[in-house]
C-alpha cells in the first residue's frame, strides 16, 4: 500500500480482541497510529480526545446499537466512518450507511480489502474524487467538458447515464447506495424506484465495460448500491 497518508490517525470501536488486533497490525505496518476501544461508551471518549482521521466502528457491540452510535458520532464530525457488520447483520448495512457511515466491510474481511477501503476512504480527505480528469482504466472521464474518451474515441453517454457516473466518480471506490443515487439523480420522490437504476446501470456497463457481464469498473454490491473502481 503505497498511498496510505504517514501518521494517519484511526479508532477502532470493536469489542472483539482479535479483529482489533487484525487492524491494528494492518494499519500500524501503515505507520497509521491506531486508538482501541472495546464499546461504544470508550469509543465515544477516544473520537473525541484522538481527533482521528478515520474511524471504524463494529455494527455489534455491546453497550449500545451501532447505528445509534453511528447517528451521534455524525452529528458532531464529518470524519469518514467505516463500519464492520457480519454477515447476519447485511441488512444492518443500508441503515448504517443511511445513517451516515461511509463504507462498510462484511466480517470475515482480508487486509486486502480492508487497506482498499481505507485508501478510498482516504481520496475524499484528499479531494481527489473532484479531480477534473480521471482515468478508469483506458476511459478517461473529462469532468468538465462532461467528455468520455476509450483512445481517441468518444463514448456518447445520455445526460442521466453520465450524471449515475459522476456520482459514481465522486465517491470514488466507496460503495452508494440505491437510495443516494436515485435521490441524485431523479429526485427525492424517486428513492424507492430501483428498477430505473438496473435498466440504467445495465447501459452504462454496455458503454464502459468490455464484457458487461462482468463489470471490471461498476461492481454490484449486492442489495445495498454500487462501487466505482479505477482499475
Ligand atoms: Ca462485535
Amino acid at each position: 500500500m503505497t498511498s496510505i497518508h504517514r501518521e494517519f490517525n484511526v479508532v477502532i470501536i470493536e469489542d472483539e480482541t482479535q479483529i482489533r488486533r487484525f487492524i491494528r497490525a494492518a494499519l500500524e505496518a501503515e505507520e497509521c497510529v491506531v486508538h482501541e476501544a472495546e464499546n461504544a461508551a470508550r469509543g465515544l471518549i477516544e473520537l473525541g480526545t484522538r481527533k482521528p482521521d478515520l474511524a471504524i466502528i463494529d455494527l455489534g457491540l455491546p453497550d449500545r446499537d451501532g447505528i445509534d452510535l453511528i447517528r451521534e458520532v455524525r452529528s458532531w464530525t464529518t470524519l469518514p466512518i467505516l463500519i464492520l457488520s457480519a454477515r447476519t447483520l447485511e441488512s444492518e448495512k443500508v441503515r448504517a450507511l443511511d445513517a451516515g457511515a461511509d463504507d462498510y466491510l462484511t466480517k470475515p474481511f482480508g487486509i486486502a480489502e480492508l487497506q482498499a477501503r481505507i485508501r478510498a476512504l482516504l481520496r475524499r480527505t484528499a479531494q481527489l474524487g473532484s479531480a477534473p480528469v480521471v482515468v478508469l482504466g483506458d476511459i478517461t472521464v473529462d469532468r468538465i467538458k462532461r467528455r468520455l474518451m476509450r483512445g481517441e474515441e468518444e463514448i456518447h453517454l445520455t445526460p442521466i447515464e453520465y450524471k449515475l457516473l459522476a456520482q459514481l466518480i465522486t465517491h470514488m471506490g466507496r460503495v452508494v447506495t440505491h437510495r443516494h443515487l436515485l435521490k441524485e439523480v431523479w429526485g427525492p420522490n424517486h428513492v424507492d424506484d430501483t428498477h430505473y437504476l438496473r435498466v440504467y446501470m445495465a447501459g452504462l456497463r454496455r458503454k464502459l465495460e468490455t464484457d458487461p457481464n462482468r463489470p471490471r469498473y461498476i461492481r454490484t454490491e449486492p442489495g445495498v448500491g454500487y462501487r466505482l473502481l479505477d482499475q
